[in-house]
């Protein structure tokens, strides 16, 4: 992912003269080529105004720097204005004073929420963590089962709607209250949350339902689950591929759910993956993971930092 856009910037940066001040129209050049590189990567257009703009103003007053020549100057620039698009600083998870601290996932169906939710669980897991995982998708016909088989890989329990275990695993049935709750995405989210309370799991993360476009029914059920379960992070799971949906896709979550940060999924593909960089900058909402692959150890935390790093190496 990025590669291209790594390679045109690096390509920028290689025809900036090293000595001397940069003058006015070396700066104007560069910020054009940094401009279609971006477009190019289908990093989106406000995004990219805002981005050009920024880098044209700081590196017209950049001072006569002892330490850096001009193309440092402006490599140093054009990183430091990556990092704010990606949120500026790593935000880790916010956890509940009380716990479990619940975390719902929310997204278009094949985003990679599913397999997120394994990676996320087996990722708390490893911290020494006591994760439970609720399979409140009860649209698409095998997620519940899906999410068992993506929690046993993970080691980690899944309340699911069904009484059913999958072989050697002890995924737990949600008759509880006395109530059947297959059917409803809201109280399976629920009452997932008390089965965690119950057996002192500290966090609970609720897989909810997508599908393939923004849906009104779906984004309404989204947000009845989380005005039910009142998450401590509602994560917005979008697939670096999807291109320039990304943003109008992030824009109707965000309306829809309120979701507190972002994971870009299918980091390791080899689209251009600009659309998913806006996608910070277009909500206000930090990216807070980032999905490499399709096994349960695929993840990382997202430090823009490093991302600006990667994409200028
Ligand atoms: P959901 O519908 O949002 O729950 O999406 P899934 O978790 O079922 O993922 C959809 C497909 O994408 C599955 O085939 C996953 O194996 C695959 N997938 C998920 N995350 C990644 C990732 O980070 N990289 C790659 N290459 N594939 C992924």
């Amino acid at each position: 992912m990025f590669n291209s856009l790594s390679d045109r910037l690096t390509e920028t940066f290689r025809n900036l003269r090293t000595k001397g001040r940069l003058s006015e129209s070396d700066v104007n050049k560069t910020v054009r080529d940094i401009r279609l590189a971006l477009l190019d990567a289908d990093v989106a257009l406000p995004v990219v105004k805002t981005f050009t703009h920024n880098v044209r103003e700081r590196a017209l007053g950049a001072e006569v720097s002892e330490a850096l020549n001009p193309a440092q100057q402006v490599v140093k620039i054009v990183n430091d204005e990556l990092v704010t698009i990606l949120g500026g600083e790593t935000r880790g998870l916010r956890f509940a004073k009380q716990p479990p601290t619940v975390i719902m996932l929310a997204g278009l169906q094949g985003s990679g929420k599913t397999t997120l939710a394994g990676k996320l669980a087996f990722w708390l897991k490893e911290q020494g963590h006591t994760p439970m995982l609720v399979a409140a998708d009860l649209q698409r016909p095998n997620a519940v089962t899906q999410l068992e088989v993506v929690g046993q890989r993970a080691g980690v329990p899944v309340f699911a709607p069904e009484r059913g275990n999958i072989a050697g695993h002890d995924a737990v049935g949600a008759d509880i209250e006395g109530t059947r709750s297959h059917g409803d995405p809201v109280a399976v989210s629920r009452n997932g949350i008390a089965e965690a309370r119950a057996k002192q799991h500290d966090v609970v993360i609720v897989d909810t339902a997508g599908r393939l476009a923004v849906d009104e029914n779906l984004m309404q059920q989204a947000a009845d689950i989380r005005a039910a379960i009142t998450p401590d992070e509602v994560l917005f799971v979008i697939d670096a591929m999807i291109g320039q949906a990304a943003v109008e896709t992030a824009e109707a979550f965000l309306e829809g759910v309120d979701f507190t940060g972002v994971v870009l999924s299918k980091l390791d593909g080899d689209a251009r993956g600009g659309a998913a960089l806006s996608v910070a900058e277009v909500t206000g909402r930090p990216i807070m993971f980032a999905s490499t692959g399709e096994g349960v150890k695929d993840f990382e935390v997202f430090h823009p930092d490093r991302m600006a790093s990667r994409i200028l190496d």
